[in-house]
Formats: structure tokens, C-alpha cells, sequence
């Protein structure tokens, strides 16, 4: 398939990134290294995968430790109630627990794991696992360094 968009890394980050594209239209080949994406997604949170946090933005942001000011921009744009609708529109119960946790109904992080992949599917983001991707840089005779990537 010809693709628009190359994802490296079928974690949450790179399973979220190529759903948000798919959404919008571009074709999207997902690359992952191991033989199942989201493996460590899979163990998050004691196996039950903490979400996110109800608590209003600023007190969440409050309780980052060092601080967590620069986290800002990022979640105007993509906030903690925008992960909970996201995750409620995949068909995910929530349930709040203490301190504003937020965990699956079912208490199992596969779940979060099997909606996400199932959503890349729908979309039909070409995953291929067992496809390690390897950083190759040279310098050219320019001097300046050019990365290129090897699958
Ligand atoms: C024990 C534990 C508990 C946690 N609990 C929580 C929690 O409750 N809530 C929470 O929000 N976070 C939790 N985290 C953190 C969370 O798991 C990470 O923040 C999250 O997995 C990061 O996602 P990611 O997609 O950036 O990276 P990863 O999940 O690490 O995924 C990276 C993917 O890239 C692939 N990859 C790497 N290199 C290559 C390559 N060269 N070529 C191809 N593919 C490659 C890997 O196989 C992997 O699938 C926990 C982490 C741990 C270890």
C-alpha cells in the first residue's frame, strides 16, 4: 500500500497518532518492532491501564511532580476530558476511583489496547508488526547529517 504517513512504534502514542491521522484521511502504514502492538500498554497500571484524571486542569496540572506548567499548551489542545470522550466513543465504561483516577469499567488494560487497535483497523492503518525500524545517519559530502530510517 502507498501510505502518507509512516508511524513508527505501535504504542499508545503511535496507535493514537495514527488514528488522529486516519481520521483525517491519510493512509497510514504503523510499524512496530514487536510481535503485538501495545504490549506495554498491556501491563500499565497494575494491568488495569490508569487512563487519566478527572480532576479540573489546573489541580491535575498541580499535582505533576516538578511542575507541570509546560503541560499547558498540550492539553488545551487535548485535555484530559477530551481523553475521556475519546476513549467513551470507542465504547470504553470508565470508572472514577480515588484522587480522580480514571481505569476501565472492566479493570483491564487490554481493553483500552484491543479498542485502540481495533480502531486502527477500522480505519484501515496498515499495522505490521515484527517490523523493527533502524536509524541510519550520514554525512554527505555537504557535511550536513541526513537521517534516514531502514525497515
Ligand atoms: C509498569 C508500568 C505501569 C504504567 N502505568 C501507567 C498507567 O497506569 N497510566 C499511564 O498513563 N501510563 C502508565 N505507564 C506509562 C505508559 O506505559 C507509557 O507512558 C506509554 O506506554 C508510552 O507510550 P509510547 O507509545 O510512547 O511508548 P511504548 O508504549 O513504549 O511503545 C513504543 C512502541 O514502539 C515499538 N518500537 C520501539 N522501537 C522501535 C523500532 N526501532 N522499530 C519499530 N518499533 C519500535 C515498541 O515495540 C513499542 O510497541 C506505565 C508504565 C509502566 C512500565
Amino acid at each position: 500500500m502507498d501510505a502518507d504517513i509512516l508511524v513508527v512504534g505501535g504504542g499508545p502514542s503511535g496507535l493514537m497518532a495514527s488514528i488522529a491521522a486516519a481520521e483525517r484521511g491519510a493512509r497510514v502504514i504503523l510499524l512496530d518492532k514487536g510481535h503485538k502492538p501495545g504490549r506495554k500498554l498491556a501491563i500499565s497500571g497494575g494491568g488495569r491501564c490508569n487512563v487519566t484524571n478527572a480532576k479540573p486542569l489546573d489541580e491535575l496540572i498541580r499535582h505533576i511532580p516538578g511542575g507541570g506548567r509546560f503541560l499547558y499548551s498540550a492539553l488545551s489542545v487535548f485535555s484530559n476530558r477530551d481523553i475521556i470522550a475519546f476513549f467513551e466513543n470507542l465504547g470504553i465504561r470508565l470508572k472514577e476511583e480515588d484522587d480522580g483516577r480514571m481505569f476501565p469499567v472492566t479493570d483491564s488494560a487490554k481493553t483500552v489496547v484491543r479498542a485502540l487497535v481495533g480502531r486502527a483497523r477500522e480505519l484501515s492503518v496498515d499495522l505490521r508488526t515484527n517490523h523493527p525500524v533502524a536509524p541510519r545517519s550520514s554525512r554527505p559530502a555537504d557535511g550536513r547529517r541526513s537521517d534516514q530510517c531502514r525497515t
